[in-house]
């Protein structure tokens, strides 16, 4: 049920953080009629936290986890819903490879994933790749499944189409109010939240914080760190080309093998998907500098750059032409690399949802949905067990 409109002022629900998570879960409450406030420290669809740089790989033959995959089937029949609704240009299917020894766990683990659930898929000799995609040159020793349904997804317009539809279903959105404090009311009655602008009561209160959660959820205690990542843009020799989404996937190249010697960096790419002058924008996968989220550097050293080029040297030869580009984002990630999605424990009238370790954009508006089941019913029928803040309570 939901909260009965009334008791608390003029909003059943608050959210804090409008970024990936929190735009889809205003989105969804109010299109269920909750009377939603969104506060937002800055402005929509920023660069500040951790979705923006204009793609993110989606992908259903999930070497993370066979658990996380029928929450991505679900969350591709919302993507495609919000682009319908919304006429906005939100994803592009060109194909996705993942490339690595074929024994490891990341082509062992997509293959698993991919025959428990029957999605399509094929399993690549390193030479068919070749043959494929002449960008790519694996070594013999490795292999590549290709998923014809991955691709990537645009995290700006995500956003922004989610806060728009939230808007026109009578969400009260306000952008540039920082939350400097929030509290459960004695007896588990609401939420009362603080920010600089003023304080407001609520029903219920969904906390979305990202790479801000140490700060705003540090009564939870979670052993979460945040680092900071860099996203490439070369222009390729010879142009793009070669690289445009027609002809190319997105990808991801499993750093313990490849010709480059031993380096357990993960590099991921994607199609060149910004026109002629844009570029092709590539990233390692993880391990970036430990940071927070108010002190991250966002200048990116020529030696970083150097880093990144040298690495896709030997396995995309003509990639890493001249640097375009560089833009910082944050991670924010648990122990195990699974998210945080739960009710609070300590405060039945609070939802959280972070630590989503730098694979959790494809999954945001089925995090959406979640968190609105939560909100407003206590419960969710998606299998969310595996992200409960209580796994770590014992560490
Ligand atoms: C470089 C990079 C590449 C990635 N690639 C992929 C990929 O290919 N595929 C994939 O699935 N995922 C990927 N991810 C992960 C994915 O983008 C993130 O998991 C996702 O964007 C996290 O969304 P979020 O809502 O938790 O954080 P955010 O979108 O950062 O939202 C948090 C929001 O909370 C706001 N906020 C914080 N504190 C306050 C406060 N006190 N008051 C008000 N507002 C506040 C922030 O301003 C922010 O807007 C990548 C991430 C990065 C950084």
């Amino acid at each position: 049920m939901p909260p009965a409109h009334g008791a608390h002022g003029v909003h059943d629900v608050i959210v804090i953080g409008l970024g990936g998570m929190g735009s889809a879960a205003a989105d969804h409450l109010a299109a269920r009629g909750a009377r939603v406030l969104g506060l937002e420290r800055f402005g929509p669809a920023h660069h500040q936290g951790s979705s923006h740089g204009g793609s993110r790989i989606v992908r259903q033959t999930y070497f993370e986890g066979t658990a996380y995959v029928p929450l991505l089937l679900r969350s591709y029949e919302l993507f495609e819903r919000l682009e319908r609704a919304t006429g906005r240009d939100l994803s592009l299917l060109c194909g996705g490879l993942v490339i690595g020894d074929p024994e490891g766990p990341m082509v062992r683990g997509s293959l698993r994933a991919a025959e428990d659930f029957g999605l399509p898929h094929e399993l690549l000799t390193a030479g068919e790749v070749r043959r494929r995609y002449p960008t790519l040159t694996p070594g013999e020793d490795l292999a590549a499944v290709f998923e014809p349904r991955a691709g990537l997804v645009r995290p700006e317009e995500t956003v922004t189409a989610q806060l728009e539809r939230a808007t026109a279903a009578g969400a009260d959105l306000r952008f540039h109010e920082p939350v400097t404090g929030w509290a459960e009311l004695p007896g588990g009655a609401g939420v009362r939240v603080t920010t600089a602008a003023g304080t407001y009561t609520a029903g219920h209160l969904v906390i979305c914080p990202g790479a801000w959660a140490p700060r705003l959820l540090a009564d939870l205690g979670l052993p979460l760190t945040v680092e900071r990542q860099i996203m490439y843009w070369f222009e390729p020799e010879g142009g793009t080309g070669p690289y445009l989404p027609e002809r190319h996937p997105v990808y991801l190249w499993d750093g313990a093998d490849g010709p480059g010697g031993h380096d357990d960096r993960t590099l991921y790419g994607f199609p060149a998907i910004d026109g002629p002058g844009g570029g092709a924008k590539v990233a390692f996968y993880r391990q970036g500098e430990p940071t927070t989220a108010d002190t991250v550097d966002r200048a990116v050293r020529p030696e970083e750059a150097a880093e990144i080029a040298d690495h896709a040297a030997p396995r995309l030869p003509t990639l890493a032409g001249r640097l375009l580009r560089a833009v910082t984002c944050l991670y924010t990630s648990t122990p195990d690399d699974d998210f945080v999605i739960a009710r609070h424990p300590a405060h039945a009238s609070v939802s959280v949802a972070c630590g989503f370790s730098g694979h959790g954009f494809k999954f945001v508006p089925v995090v959406g949905e979640i968190l609105a089941d939560l909100a407003l019913t206590g419960a969710t029928a998606h299998p969310i067990d595996l992200f409960s803040p209580a796994r770590f309570a014992a560490s």
